[in-house]
């Protein structure tokens, strides 16, 4: 299948004629072909964006919010087949596109939608001086969005849907490794009415179609997920055009357990938050430190569980661990579990490639367990983002907290413990953008999302992505 363009409302081949191949990578196959779009197609869609601009930011919010839930109505009615559309372009288990990935694309239209109507702007009498100053908060006009591959549409939706539903147009580009819902998106916001030219999803490789976007001048902000050295790159292109930039990064994330927590409760969460999506989810814990006391007993437990998840195509329910998404990224995942000794690890489980019967030439990886001693390691200091987890143990919460932050990453953290005043104490002190305490990956669209250190710029969520998105300008009057 040969995916298109979506420019001014219409499904369009690029300019150039260049396609790059789309893989199926439970079975390591190409199954269609994507526009690998140049800077005129970027030009086309810009175009487009900056003349559905003023009718769509004087657009009333009722009606915008409208359009936006209308969007979110056609995701969750086309959920099947977006959830399977997802699985078969990423490799996850459908289970999972199905429970989380699609209804969560849904949600993030629904969210903004609403959000929306409830989002206002400030006033300040200033007393004594006669004068009342009040906030304009206006949306910016023409915005990129970028994503990566591990949640497609979750990841570029959570992007769209606050650009949008404020009242920017939008010029996006999904990643091309997974670039296929984006693409369905596109049709539905077709058949939602979504005026034309509102978004346009240009779809390319980063150096060429993702470099377009960035370096336009007509667009104002760059709302980018992606790898920590993309987004370097990024802000080295943006910055100087004074743009506004959201970058959201790479994680090196610890998962810190406590003796005194509810060791059933974090056990099964801790195989969650390692292997969840083939450890290809920048939230996963990819660093389990636990506490001297239960070390011993943690190891033997969680490898017990780790052994019974399903290895498998990824369209069977009863999957656990799919395929990881490229050929390349799993070569890249490989070398460290080969090299794993050489950094001072040691293989407990897993590390090894699977080949699942009727999919031979699929990229599928046992889930891995690597002991390690020592945090400066680059098993604990470089980003794997695949089924891979490094175990240590801890003796102290001195130590444990020190050993959270080393590390050039800020994303996240999830404590368990029950004691209140050692939550407290790591709540204030992990140097990351999110801490979990006694659970993971609870979201709630409210809250400002992102992270600290290399792990990006700015939040998304909420009114924070609401305020992204728009200018702030205050009007002073005097009477
Ligand atoms: P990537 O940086 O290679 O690519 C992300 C997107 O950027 C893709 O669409 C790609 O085409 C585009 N791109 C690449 N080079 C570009 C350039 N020069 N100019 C403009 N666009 C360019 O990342 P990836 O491999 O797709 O995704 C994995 C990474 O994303 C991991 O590091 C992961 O931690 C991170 N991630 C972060 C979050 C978060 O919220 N912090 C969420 C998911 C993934």
């Amino acid at each position: 299948m040969k995916i298109k363009n979506y420019i001014n409302g219409k499904f369009e081949d690029p300019i150039h004629g260049a396609y790059i191949n789309n893989y199926i990578p439970s079975k390591g196959e190409i199954y269609g072909q994507i526009p690998n779009s140049s800077k005129e197609d970027v030009e086309k869609a810009v175009q487009a964006a900056e003349k559905a601009f003023p009718i769509w930011s004087n657009t009333t919010l009722e009606e915008r919010s409208k359009i936006v839930l209308k969007i979110a109505d056609l995701i969750l009615e086309k959920l099947d087949f977006l959830a399977a559309a997802e699985s078969k372009d990423n490799g996850k288990p459908i289970s999972l596109a199905k429970t989380v990935d699609i209804p969560r694309a849904a949600s993030n239209f629904r969210f903004f939608a609403n959000a929306i109507t409830q989002f206002a702007s400030e006033s300040h009498e200033s007393v004594g001086l006669n004068a009342v100053n009040f906030t304009l908060r206006q949306p910016l006009g023409v915005v990129g969005c970028i994503s990566p591959w591990n949640l497609p549409l979750y990841l570029f939706t959570w992007k769209i849907a606050p650009a949008i539903a404020v009242g920017n147009c939008v010029v996006a580009k999904p990643s091309e490794i997974t670039p296929m819902t984006a693409f369905l998106l596109s049709e539905i916001c077709d058949e939602a009415g979504l005026p034309k030219g509102v978004l346009n999803i240009v779809h390319g490789l980063g150096i060429s179609t993702g470099q377009a976007i960035v370096a336009h001048p007509k667009i104002k902000a760059i709302s980018f997920t992606g790898g920590t050295k993309t987004g370097a790159h990024i802000a080295r292109i943006a910055a100087p055009m004074f743009k506004k930039l959201s970058l959201e990064l790479g994680g090196k994330n610890p998962n810190i357990i406590f003796a005194d927590c509810d060791y059933e409760n974090m056990l099964a969460t801790t195989v969650r938050s390692s292997f969840a999506n083939q450890g290809q989810i920048c939230l996963c814990g990819s660093r389990i430190l636990v506490e001297e006391k239960i070390y011993e007993q943690f190891k033997k437990d969680f490898t017990k569980k780790v052994a019974n998840l399903k290895v498998g195509n990824p369209s069977d329910s009863t999957t656990n661990i799919g395929a990881l998404v490229s050929k390349q990224h799993l070569e890249k995942v490989k070398s460290y579990i080969d090299n794993a000794e050489e950094y001072g690890g040691k293989i407990l489980f897993g590390g090894k490639e699977v080949h699942v019967k009727n999919y031979e030439n699929g990229y599928y990886l046992q889930p891995t367990i690597i002991e390690v001693s020592d945090n400066n390691c680059k098993l604990n200091q470089e980003e794997i983002f695949g089924p891979v987890v490094t175990i240590m143990s801890f003796k102290t919460d001195e130590e444990a907290l020190q050993l959270a932050n080393d590390v050039k990453y800020g994303l996240s953290a999830t404590l368990w413990t029950n004691n209140l005043n050692r939550t407290m104490q790591f709540s204030k002190q992990l140097q990351t953008g999110i801490v979990w305490v006694n659970t993971w990956m609870l979201r709630d669209l409210r809250t400002p999302f992102g992270g600290a250190k290399e792990s990006g710029v700015g939040r998304e969520g909420g009114f924070e992505a609401l305020r992204f998105f728009t200018e702030p300008k205050n009007i002073c009057i005097e009477y």
